[in-house]
């Protein structure tokens, strides 16, 4: 339906193969379930397993850490695949955390937590938030108190993407000083840790399957050999570092809701009739529509360029927050427009243009506001 997009060099024929394979995996094992996902809440960490074991679970890993050896593009392909099935994105969170380790990480750190992420054994959260913290970070008041060869860790965290599911959880503490400088990272294997509690899995007005929970640590100790790449202070900036990429783990999705909604009006205003003729004869419903088909495009044409610069190692740090809130801004508007055009229809929420849009609401909150992109982009423009 969509106009043939310009082919970036990073769409090559392997990849597309890769694609293939997802989408008829996803298809087959992820999407079946989803109802029953949703009812109750979370997505069990067992179901990663699988789909580590065929390698789509972090295929950019290199193959001495248990990975493929692909690109950062194959695992944005994964999560463009996933969403498009509306299978919430929860593994974006354990490719981060997968990039962190292999930045930063000890080759000891790495050797003992990479091989069993690829394959799905550990399934990664990351616990910045805080109840009065989220997008001035730096202010966290997690606190990582050192004792000879111990960490002891209090505090609690909010709002955390597998937070009832994962059981590796990368936390940010404070180790030393106020601001950004005295923030640390820390791997905690949570399962029987003591003093760590999973709070409420938090209700939310989308995105059902996928789990968000508050987390608490109460004098929880962590061997000082978990502090990330083991020195102090450096977690700010191994956060910041994977940030473009992080961005666009939200900006492929948006362009991969978008393109569902389109196609599911389409095909329901074809059908759907008032006043004797089909919705898609008004031309209200042809115009918007259009608009729609418009966005998409353009969407998928800077979200393909970014994966094109990611993968070269290029793309600057505006242009993934760029992405970020451009896309999903687009994303909130699509499924808007596109759920209107449902009519009542719409609003039930067994119909799936209802999860789009409800689903797509936090796209422009997580991973960064659109307020804190649009604050990040000026400050470069006026420094
Ligand atoms: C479903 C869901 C999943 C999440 N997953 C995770 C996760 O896995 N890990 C994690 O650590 N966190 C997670 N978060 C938290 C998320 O990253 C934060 O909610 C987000 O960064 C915003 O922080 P906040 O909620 O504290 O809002 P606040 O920071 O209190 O912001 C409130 C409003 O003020 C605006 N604002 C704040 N500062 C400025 C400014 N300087 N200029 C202009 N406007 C400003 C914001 O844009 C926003 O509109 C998740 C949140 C949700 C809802």
């Amino acid at each position: 339906m969509l106009p043939q997009l310009f082919r970036h060099r990073w769409m090559d024929a392997e990849i597309e193969a890769f694609r293939e394979q997802v989408r008829r995996y996803v298809a087959r094992e992820l999407a079946p379930h989803l109802g029953q996902w949703r009812d109750q809440g979370f997505i069990p960490r067992d179901v990663w397993r699988p789909f580590g074991a065929v390698g789509m679970l972090l295929p950019e890993l290199p193959e001495e850490w248990g990975g493929a050896g692909a690109t950062l593009a194959h695992q944005l392909v994964v999560q463009d695949e996933l969403a498009r099935a509306e299978v919430p994105g929860n593994t974006s969170v354990h490719s981060i955390v997968a990039r962190y380790l292999l930045d930063y990480g000890t080759p000891e750190q790495k050797s003992r937590w990479l091989p069993r992420l690829a394959k799905g054994e550990f399934l990664a959260a990351i616990a910045l938030t805080e109840p009065d913290c989220g997008s001035d970070l730096k202010a966290l008041t997690t606190r990582a108190r050192k004792e000879d060869s111990t960490y002891v860790i209090d505090g609690s965290k909010t709002f955390i993407t597998n937070g009832y599911s994962a059981n590796l959880i990368v936390v940010a503490a404070r180790t030393g000083e106020a601001g950004s400088r005295g923030v640390s990272l820390f791997v905690l294997e949570t399962e029987h840790l003591p003093g760590f509690r999973v709070g409420r899995r938090l209700e939310k007005l989308g995105q059902h399957a996928s789990d968000t929970a508050e987390l608490f640590f109460d004098g929880v100790k962590v061997p000082a050999d978990q502090l990330l790449g083991g020195i102090e202070g450096r977690g700010f900036a191994q956060l910041m570092s994977q940030l473009p990429y992080e961005r666009l783990l939200i900006a492929v999705p948006a362009a991969a809701v978008i393109e569902r909604a389109l196609e599911l009006t389409v095909a329901y205003t074809k059908e759907r009739r008032a006043f004797g003729q089909a919705l898609a004869e008004f031309q209200n419903t042809r115009f918007q529509l259009a608009e729609c088909a418009t966005l998409a495009h353009v969407v998928r044409s800077f979200v393909n360029d970014c994966i094109q610069r990611l993968v070269d190692g290029t793309l600057d740090d505006e242009a993934a927050y760029m992405a970020k809130w451009w896309c999903t801004e687009q994303q909130g508007k699509v499924t808007d427009e596109c759920l209107q055009l449902f009519g009542g229809s719409g609003y039930m929420a067994e119909m799936p243009i209802a999860r789009l849009y409800a689903d797509a609401r936090v796209q422009r909150i997580y991973g960064g506001t659109t307020e804190i992109m649009k604050d990040l982009i000026a400050r470069r423009l006026f420094s």
